[in-house]
């Protein structure tokens, strides 16, 4: 009887274990999607994220915050959906060559990644792929994973002084799964598609970004770098206009001096 009653326990804990490994991976998209917004802009409040250096604003040339404003209208929004999110895009000084989405749909461009990109449409292409990652609640899903993490964290340390800095540092390498990558990629390609936006921008910078020497972080977790290709490949061949002049970037990359 004692044995056949540990069986049916230990069948519970499996049965417990894989009803929250199906909570985990069905449920916290789920979740993520539907979360308001007034709730991630309340979270992306508690737990920060934003930049300790003011945005640049094209202080030396004015014009240069118009032409970024420019790149980023031609590409968002582009429909009601868009119209209902809430995505601000920024330029902040750095040398780090990265762009990254933080809670709350604020997306930051380092100027580093700047003074990497060849064009507007280099640019453009970052820019749809991380709008993506906003549109599809990816940054919601990671905190979420974070936060439950941490809650085991914290069951299994009852008590422990450094839980407060595991927070912290979990939310600041907030990393996406390489499905997470891909879905961004695709939706950010057909984002500019949709712009007339010539994806052979997107094509050639991550290309190139592959060669650097340090590998920037926007590459970390990216799908395989030949899938990314072959993905972006599928998108050619569609009527584009040129997002700004060859002075006009010139005088975009000048927005942190
Ligand atoms: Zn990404």
């Amino acid at each position: 009887m004692s044995s056949s009653g540990s069986k049916t326990r230990g069948l519970l804990w499996v049965a417990a274990a894989a009803l929250f490994a199906a909570v985990m991976v069905i449920g916290l998209p789920v979740l993520a999607r539907h979360t308001p917004w007034r709730m991630e802009r309340w979270l992306a409040g508690v737990f920060g994220g934003a930049p300790a250096a003011p945005t640049c604003k094209g202080r030396g040339q004015a014009d240069s915050f118009a032409q970024f404003q420019r790149v980023v209208k031609r590409i968002y929004p582009l429909d009601a959906e868009d119209n209902a999110l809430p995505i601000t895009i920024d330029v902040i000084p750095g040398k780090t060559v990265n762009a990254y989405a933080t809670l709350g749909g604020h997306i930051y461009v380092i100027d580093g990644l700047l003074q990497q990109a060849r064009s507007a449409e280099e640019l453009a292409g970052v820019l749809a792929h991380e709008i993506e990652h906003v549109r599809n609640r990816h940054i919601m899903q990671g905190v979420a994973v974070n936060l439950l993490t941490l809650g085991a964290f914290a069951v299994a340390m009852p008590g422990d002084p450094t839980a407060g800095s595991q927070i912290a540092y979990l939310l600041l390498t907030l990393k996406f799964s390489r499905q997470q990558e891909y879905e961004a990629d695709e939706a950010g390609l057909r984002r500019l598609q949709a712009a007339h936006v010539d994806a052979a921008g997107f094509r050639n910078f991550f290309e190139r970004a592959e060669k650097m020497a340090a590998p920037p972080q926007i590459l970390s977790n990216h799908p395989p770098s030949e899938a990314r290709a072959e993905l972006a490949a599928r998108y050619r061949g569609y009527a584009t206009e040129p997002v700004l002049t060859d002075n006009e970037w010139k005088t975009l990359t000048a927005i942190c001096q």
